[in-house]
């Protein structure tokens, strides 16, 4: 069986190459994928002509791969029909040129066509039923497999040809990573090699067969990026490879990995789809730079309709683009707009995405070599997702840090994400709590690592089957995290809860309520989660705040009573030792949170992070309405980034309209001795008296319709 160590030396470490120099150069990106029946037909100096207004000042623009859009001499490199004698990359480079952009070439390897297939039946991508796979989309092409010879030798002599031609900055590889399990000759003779086993047919995360391939497709994309990336850098030492990747706990290459690789790294999380709040984008920023730490991270935006059916040639309501890109841009992210087609079918993003990126053309002195001082960081784990997930991964993982994700922005509290592979001292130590959402499977070190930040003073918040598994997924006796849960899992108890709920109980000692229990005053008992653990404490919790009324039946409605009025069972355990606190949660709160979204729960959740952070947080905003808050320091300026997302369509976009939120009261932590020179709303385009009081400055946000920045000059 193989484990992330066997492949972590060939894929981790330090870029052996240098950052190419333009990478801290670009701050809007643009971005032209033509079509193949662009040339001849879209106009290039109208593109040229909206780079320049928008300010971009880095292009991406479609080379290679699917459709050649210049005279490559590569045998089975298809040009487009359309192309003629034309280079009309090559002239779109030269034009971006001349505006001084950073110019990167667009590939995409995930599809060919018959002559490619006939010549070369290597290449093409083959189904679990044995057959070459044509491309589900456009019937005359064959998927390609992403693992082989296609990649490693075809793509890599485009790349290189691209490369020598046009001395580009840099190439963004789209769809680089296959299309789903390939069971060609070569992939099941490369796995065999590496692991002993046949590829497998099943995708059951518990399988270790199934947990080899997870780590081997990891080793060969790896070694297939750093192929790349040398070849091109042997021709322009001062460009890198862009490979499309990356995201949170559900997604399937090492981010730590990643991180370690990539001088810059894309998110391509274009819009929201289906039920889904605005906050996903800015959420994609945190997971990135969980890994990334200062380098830069770009979010792409469509300015079309992401839903399944793939309009791609739609376009989006006003409202739902500039709140897309504000939680990208508030989070951390470059933006980067993306449009398929050279010829608009549809105008009406031009004026939007040319006002978004003129507003953050003024702000840029602001969004520029900033740090985020939030102090609560919440973990994810790539391993929890895929070997402790598996198949359920969004409902089992994901869902868990999505209620958290959801109460933290209703409360306000600037957070990060942290990459569960990242939990030493110079990662963890800047929060002072860490989230721990169901991160079911940790190893021995990880949990020591988390026992050596609690020490250090650091707290946590933890739910549910946190630390029960190993880094394999494979279950323990207890938790690994016994000892500062303070609870022992009792092992095989029934798991579902149906109509039950929580006592809140008063401390009959003091007369008082425990602090978690802050803003449910009136309240004698709210509603439990869907799942607990049955555990035993292992040290005295006198008086736990939240205690156990056990299932009853929900009907008949004669038979809805409580058997049980009450028990001495705890539902959360919380422990003080010396500046470090420690709670945890035996059941799914989080993800119950989810769910149903009930406000008691988003309260205990709230309160759980307070307590346990136990410190002034650096910013408080308090007025109506939800927005979204991240704050940052610059080298000599603080911002505090206000989104909001108050709207109807919070949950379900798209957005129809902006609705501007009522006043807002904001106090921001100075660093010590700091005094604020000046204080500008840099949407309203207004300065704001400096009201300081010791190292507090309170400002007062009149209103704000998308997303209002205060940025504080020292
Ligand atoms: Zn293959």
């Amino acid at each position: 069986m193989l484990a992330i160590g066997d492949f972590s030396p060939l894929w981790a470490g330090e870029n052996l190459e240098k950052t190419p120099s333009w990478i801290d150069r670009p701050t809007r990106w643009a971005q032209l994928t033509l079509v193949e029946d662009d040339p001849g037909k879209f106009d290039p100096n109208f593109w040229l002509d909206y780079f320049r207004r928008t300010r971009s000042d880095a292009v991406c623009l479609s080379a290679g791969g699917c459709v050649a859009y210049y005279p490559t001499k590569i045998p089975f490199h298809h040009r487009s029909q359309w192309l003629g004698e034309s280079d009309v990359f090559g002239d779109l480079v030269a034009g971006c040129r001349k505006l001084d952009m950073v110019v990167v070439a667009r590939t995409d390897p995930h599809a060919t066509y018959d002559d490619a297939c006939q010549a070369h039946p290597e290449w093409i991508a083959v189904g679990a039923d044995g057959k070459k796979r044509p491309h589900w989309a456009s019937p005359e092409m064959w998927v390609t497999c992403a693992l082989g010879p296609y990649n490693f030798e075809f793509m890599t002599e485009v790349k290189k040809e691209i490369m020598s031609r046009y001395k580009v900055d840099g190439i963004f590889i789209n769809r680089w990573d296959g299309s789903g399990t390939c069971y060609c000759d070569n992939c099941r003779e490369l796995f065999k090699a590496a692991t002993g086993s046949d590829l497998q047919r099943a995708n059951d995360a518990r399988d270790p067969a199934h947990r080899d391939y997870i780590f081997w497709r990891q080793k060969r994309l790896f070694e297939l990026w750093r192929l790349w990336d040398a070849e091109v850098r042997k021709i322009n030492p001062d460009s890198c490879v862009i490979p499309n990747t990356g995201g949170g706990a559900t997604s399937s290459l090492d981010m730590k990995a990643i991180g370690e690789l990539a001088p810059i790294l894309i998110a391509d999380r274009q819009a929201r789809r289906g039920l889904a709040p605005p906050w996903l984008n800015g959420k994609t920023g945190k997971e990135y730079r969980s890994t990334m730490g200062a380098k830069p991270i770009v979010g792409i935006f469509s300015v079309g309709l992401e839903e399944p059916y793939r309009w791609k040639d739609s376009v989006q309501t006003e409202a739902e683009i500039r709140i897309w890109v504000a939680e990208g841009i508030a989070n951390g992210m470059q933006p980067w707009f993306t449009k398929f087609s050279g010829v608009i079918h549809d105008p009406r993003w031009l004026k939007v995405v040319a006002d978004i990126y003129q507003r953050h053309s003024r702000a840029e002195k602001y969004l520029r070599r900033q740090t985020p001082i939030a102090r609560v960081g919440m973990v994810y784990s790539q391993q929890t997702g895929w070997f402790y997930g598996g198949n359920q991964a969004s409902e089992k993982v994901e869902d868990h840090t999505l209620g958290w994700y959801q109460a933290l922005v209703e409360a306000r509290i600037p957070f990060e994400m942290v990459h569960d592979q990242l939990l030493d001292a110079a990662h963890a130590d800047r929060f002072k709590t860490l989230i721990l959402p169901n991160i079911a499977a940790l190893s021995d070190a990880q949990c020591e690592e988390l026992r050596a930040y609690v020490r250090r003073g650091g707290s946590l918040v933890a739910t549910y089957e946190t630390s029960l598994y190993n880094e394999r997924g494979e279950k323990r006796k207890d938790f690994g995290l016994a000892d500062l849960f303070g609870v022992a899992f009792k092992g095989s108890g029934e798991r579902q809860m149906h109509n039950s709920y929580l006592r809140l109980e008063t401390d009959p000692a003091t007369g008082k309520r425990h602090p978690l229990l802050a803003g449910l005053e009136d309240a004698p008992r709210i509603i439990n989660g869907t799942q607990r653990l049955e555990v035993e404490a292992r040290r005295p919790f006198p008086h736990p705040p939240l205690t156990l009324i056990p299932s009853y039946p929900d009907l008949p409605m004669e038979k809805v009573y409580p058997r049980v009025e009450k028990t001495d069972i705890a539902e959360v355990y919380l422990r003080e030792s010396g500046q470090s606190r420690v709670v945890y949660f035996p059941w799914d709160i989080d993800r119950t949170f989810w769910e149903v979204l009930c406000a008691d729960h988003g309260k205990l959740l709230q309160n759980a992070i307070t307590w346990a952070t136990n410190e002034d947080p650096p910013v408080r905003v308090t007025g109506p309405g939800v927005l979204d808050v991240t704050v940052w320091r610059q080298p000599a300026s603080l911002t505090v980034h206000l989104v909001n997302l108050t709207n109807p369509m919070m949950m379900k976009g798209p957005f129809r309209e902006l609705i501007p939120v009522a006043e807002q009261k904001i106090s921001v932590r100075l660093p010590e001795g700091a005094h604020a020179k000046s204080v500008q709303l840099l949407a309203a385009e207004k300065s704001l008296p400096v009201e300081q009081e010791g190292d507090y400055l309170t400002a007062t946000v009149p209103s704000i319709l998308d997303h209002e920045i205060v940025a504080i000059d020292l």
